[in-house]
C-alpha cells in the first residue's frame, strides 16, 4: 500500500467514527467542532503541508487536495478548520525569514497555534488592493487601525496573516500593502458573524484600535511585499477550495444516486425515469472533470510552477460543479431534499460559499484570462 493509501485510508476512519456521528448536531447548534479539531491535531492535518524540517507532514498537495475532498465530502466546515491555516504557513514557509520560520511553524504544524487570514475589509474584498487598515511604524512595533470582515478561525485560533496598507499612498497600490503575522490581544474586538452555511467554524467582523503587532512579526522583513506573499498563499488555498468542490459535488452525486434507486414514482424507481438519468450522468461528469482540474494545478504548484491559472481553472470548474450539483441533487431528492434530515439542505446552503471565498468565479475568470494573454503575447 503506497503512503498515501494508508493516509487516505486513515482519513476515511477518522470521518466514519469522529466526524459523521456529530455533523448534524454541530451544524444544528453552529458550534465549533473542538473535538475534531483536536482529533486533527493528531493526526498532524495541521501541518500537513508544511515542510518537515519544521514540523510538517510534508505532504504532496495532491494528496492534500484527495485529504480535502474526503473531509468535505462529509463537512465542508473541517476542510476549512485547516485551509486558512495551510494558507498563512505556506506564506511564512514562502517569504518568512529563517527565524520567523524556526519560531512559527513547528508550533503551527502541531496544530498548538492555528491561524486565520485577515484580508476582507468593508471596502475591499475582490479588490484587496483597496483595503484600507492602516500599520504605522512605531519604534518596535506597528500599530495596526482598522476593520477587517468575513475573516474565519478568528475566535479558536491564536493568529492571523493581517494584510495592512504600510504606505497608502504608493503607487501601484500593492507596493504599499505588508503582511503581519498577528497574535490576538489588546486593540483587537471581534464579533462572530450569522451567515446562510459553513455552519460550526465562525466567521468575524474586527476592529482594530491602536493594536499592536512587533515589526518584527513582518513577514520577510521587507514591507510592501504584502499582496505578493498572500497571493501565492492562496494558489494554495484555491486548490483547497476547488477540492472542498469536488468533495461536495461528489457528495450530492452519491447522494442522489442511491436516493434515485430507492425512490418510485409512477411504478419504477426515479433512476428509470430519462430525466432524472440524465441529471445524474451530468453531475458525474462535473466531478470527474473537477477532479482531474484540481490534480493538475495540484500538480503543478508541487512543481514549483507558476500555477495560478490552473488553480483559478480548478477553482471556477469545481466550485460552479459544486453549486450545480447541490442544486440538481435538491431536485432529485425534491420535498425530502429540502429537509434539515438531509445532507442535500446542507450542500445547498455551504456550496454558495465556494464561488465566493478565495477570489469570486468572476475574479478567477478574470485570472484565467489575462494568463491566457501573458502566456500567448500577439
Ligand atoms: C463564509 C465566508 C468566509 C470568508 N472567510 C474569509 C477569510 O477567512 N479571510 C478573508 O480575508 N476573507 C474571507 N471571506 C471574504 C471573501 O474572500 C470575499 O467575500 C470575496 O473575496 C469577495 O469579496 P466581496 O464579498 O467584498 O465581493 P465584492 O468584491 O464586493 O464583489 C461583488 C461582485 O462583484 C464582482 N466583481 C468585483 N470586481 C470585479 C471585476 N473587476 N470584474 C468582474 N466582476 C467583479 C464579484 O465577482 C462579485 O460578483 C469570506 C467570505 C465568506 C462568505
Amino acid at each position: 500500500m503506497s503512503e498515501e493509501a494508508v493516509i487516505l485510508e486513515m482519513i476515511d476512519s477518522f470521518l466514519e467514527k469522529d466526524v459523521k456521528p456529530f455533523v448534524q448536531e454541530l451544524e444544528r447548534k453552529d458550534e465549533y467542532p473542538h473535538k475534531i479539531a483536536e482529533k486533527m491535531m493528531e493526526l498532524g492535518l495541521f501541518g500537513a503541508t508544511i515542510a518537515p524540517e519544521y514540523g510538517g507532514a510534508g505532504l504532496s498537495v495532491k494528496t492534500y487536495a484527495k485529504i480535502i475532498e474526503k473531509l468535505s465530502e462529509v463537512w465542508i466546515s473541517v476542510a476549512g478548520l485547516i485551509n486558512t491555516h495551510l494558507v498563512t504557513a505556506a506564506a511564512i514557509q514562502n517569504f518568512g525569514t529563517e527565524e520567523q520560520k524556526k519560531y512559527w511553524l513547528p508550533r503551527m504544524a502541531s496544530g498548538e497555534i492555528r491561524a486565520g487570514i485577515a484580508l476582507t475589509e468593508p471596502d475591499g474584498g475582490t479588490d484587496l488592493q483597496a483595503i484600507r487598515t492602516r500599520a504605522v511604524r512605531d519604534g518596535d512595533d506597528y500599530v495596526v487601525n482598522g476593520s477587517k470582515i468575513w475573516i474565519t478561525n478568528v475566535i479558536y485560533g491564536q493568529i492571523l496573516a493581517l494584510l495592512v496598507k504600510t504606505d497608502p499612498e504608493a503607487r501601484p497600490r500593492h507596493k504599499g500593502m505588508s503582511l503581519l503575522i498577528a497574535e490576538k490581544g489588546e486593540g483587537m474586538t471581534v464579533s462572530k458573524m450569522e451567515k446562510l452555511g459553513y455552519l460550526g467554524i465562525d466567521t468575524c467582523e474586527i476592529g482594530y484600535d491602536n493594536f499592536r503587532v512587533p515589526a518584527k512579526n513582518l513577514i520577510g522583513g521587507v514591507e510592501g511585499q504584502g499582496l505578493k506573499q498572500i497571493l501565492s498563499g492562496l494558489e494554495l488555498g484555491r486548490i483547497n477550495v476547488a477540492a472542498r468542490g469536488v468533495g461536495l459535488a461528489r457528495a450530492a452525486l452519491n447522494e442522489s444516486v442511491a436516493y434515485a434507486q430507492i425512490r418510485k414514482a409512477f411504478g419504477k424507481p426515479i433512476v428509470e425515469h430519462q430525466a432524472i438519468a440524465i441529471k445524474l450522468a451530468d453531475m458525474a461528469t462535473r466531478v470527474e472533470a473537477s477532479k482531474h482540474l484540481v490534480y493538475a494545478a495540484a500538480e503543478a504548484y508541487e512543481q514549483g510552477k507558476k500555477c495560478d491559472m490552473e488553480a483559478s481553472m480548478a477553482k471556477l470548474y469545481a466550485c460552479e460543479a459544486a453549486v450545480t450539483n447541490s442544486i440538481e441533487a435538491m431536485r432529485v431528492h425534491a420535498a425530502y431534499g429540502y429537509s434539515k434530515e438531509c445532507n442535500i439542505e446542507r450542500y445547498y446552503r455551504d456550496a454558495p460559499l465556494l464561488i465566493i471565498g478565495e477570489g469570486t468565479s468572476e475574479l478567477q475568470r478574470l485570472l484565467i484570462a489575462r494568463n491566457l494573454v501573458e502566456r500567448n503575447p500577439a
